[in-house]
């Protein structure tokens, strides 16, 4: 019988960054899903939604099983990891600290939201439990500006609207 380590929900994405990193899925989609640059997550199976504990544990400890040590970074997928709770997000880096002992990052994508969500004091933990990076996607309230605009006209990364599209050329 094939054991599948991990099951993944196509189409899955690796940032950049993240070139060697294990891609763990701790939900499916994002929780905003609303950015009109985006198709990321659009379709049907990629609907938001949060992975069980059980599941996200178990896909750590099976590949613990097969690389171990070799394991250097991790990315927490899909789009929105800090949406989890404290406490979901300490359990899963308490068991990549545990399994993976040679994981010495781990990053996610994240809403400012779900930051600004938590604590100073909860995001120390988080980070004392190896959680190194988050990267930011845009923040909603600017996104909502965008509604409207074409691809083209918009600066994601600065989460306003180009020169060029604000001088209308
Ligand atoms: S928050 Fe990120 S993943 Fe979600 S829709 Fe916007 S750009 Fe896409």
């Amino acid at each position: 019988m094939t054991i599948v380590p991990i099951r993944y929900v196509e189409p899955v994405f690796r940032p950049p960054s993240e070139a060697d990193s294990l891609i763990l899925p701790v939900t499916d989609g994002c929780s905003w899903n609303q950015c009109t640059f985006c198709e990321m997550y659009t379709a049907p199976q990629k609907r938001f939604r949060p992975r069980s504990e059980e599941e996200v544990l178990e896909s750590i400890r099976r590949r613990s099983e097969k690389f171990g040590k070799t394991i250097k970074r991790v990315f927490l997928a899909d789009g929105d990891a800090m949406t989890l709770s404290v406490r979901r997000l300490a359990t899963v880096l308490d068991a990549i600290r545990r399994d993976l002992p040679g994981v010495r990052r781990v990053s996610s994508y994240c809403l400012p939201r779900n930051v600004r969500k938590k604590s100073a004091a909860e995001l120390r933990e988080l980070a004392d439990l190896v959680c190194r990076l988050s990267m930011s996607a845009p923040n909603p309230a600017t996104t909502k500006c965008w509604r409207g605009s074409t691809r083209a006209k918009v600066s994601p990364q600065r989460g306003r609207r180009s020169k060029a599209a604000r001088s209308g050329n």
